[in-house]
């Protein structure tokens, strides 16, 4: 693909004490493209997740996002750029329905984006739109009136999905959004991840395997806090060095 790059880590760094947790990561996403981040446990993906999205501050290198040098902005100011990372079940209101859960998370973006959320006549239109194409996108329209602790576990994976896309990023951040997950759901939440990419870039931390072969556009591969490897799924596939980090689990 030779889209445009969105986002970009040079040299990322983390150091906890005298633990690397993070030794300096390059990384490039392009526009519109599914790009998964793998390796083993303690690989420092979500490490990365961190640095990418700034809820955690880098010890060294720089990250840029749509032409800015975010490496020292907060992650709201990163949100209002476009960066949205997915929320955990934890932060669902488990006793409001799907609709109210987007709608706050839509609201959550921008105070001036809030404000449109409520006041008649041209804002609150946008943000019904916003909320009704969200429920769309995550196949949860029809469950829109129904309490968010009420959904399966695979629909409240997708509403997590949907929080995030409701500040209508440029950029969405998933971490292992499959986790967990029967054969159904895991279908359904494939599906919905390969379809982000005609409005969104995905970057995407993910075990399954299977998955990340198929619907990733980019694999970055990383093993102790380094990128082992990047490529193609063909190509990560019969790089020996990830087979062996994997000890032939691919
Ligand atoms: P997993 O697949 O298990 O989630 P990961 O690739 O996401 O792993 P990270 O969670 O990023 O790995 O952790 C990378 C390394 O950094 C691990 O060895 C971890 O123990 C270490 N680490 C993470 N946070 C801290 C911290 N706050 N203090 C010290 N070490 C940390």
């Amino acid at each position: 693909t030779t889209a445009p790059i969105l986002l970009e880590a040079q040299g990322v760094a983390k150091h906890y004490g005298k633990f690397v947790a993070l030794g300096g990561v390059d990384l490039k996403v392009r526009a519109n493209t599914v790009h998964s981040v793998i390796g083993p446990n303690g690989a420092g993906k979500t490490t990365l997740f961190h640095m990418l999205t700034g809820t955690k501050a880098v010890s060294g290198g720089r990250i840029l996002f749509d032409g800015h040098d975010v490496t020292r902005e907060p992650d709201h100011r990163r949100v209002r750029r476009g960066m949205a990372r997915s929320f955990q079940v934890t932060s669902l209101f488990l006793t409001l329905p799907v609709r109210e859960n987007l709608r706050l998370a839509a609201q959550g973006v921008a105070p001036a984006k809030a404000l449109d959320c409520w006041n008649a006549p041209t804002g609150a239109r946008s943000c019904a739109d916003t909320v009704a194409q969200v429920l769309e996108r995550v196949g949860l329209a029809r469950h829109a009136g129904t309490p968010a602790g009420n959904l399966s576990h695979g629909q409240q994976r997708r509403l997590e999905v949907g929080m995030a896309l409701a500040a209508k990023p440029k950029a969405i951040f998933l971490d292992e959004p499959t986790s967990g997950m029967g054969i159904d759901d895991l279908d359904d939440m494939k599906r919905l991840i390969q379809g982000l990419k005609d409005e969104h870039t995905v970057v995407l931390i993910e075990h399954n395997m299977g998955i990340v072969m198929d619907i990733s556009d980019t694999i970055t591969v990383m093993q102790l806090g380094r990128v082992l490897a990047e490529g193609v799924p063909a190509e990560i596939r019969n790089d020996e060095r990830v087979r062996t980090a994997y000890l032939g689990n691919m």
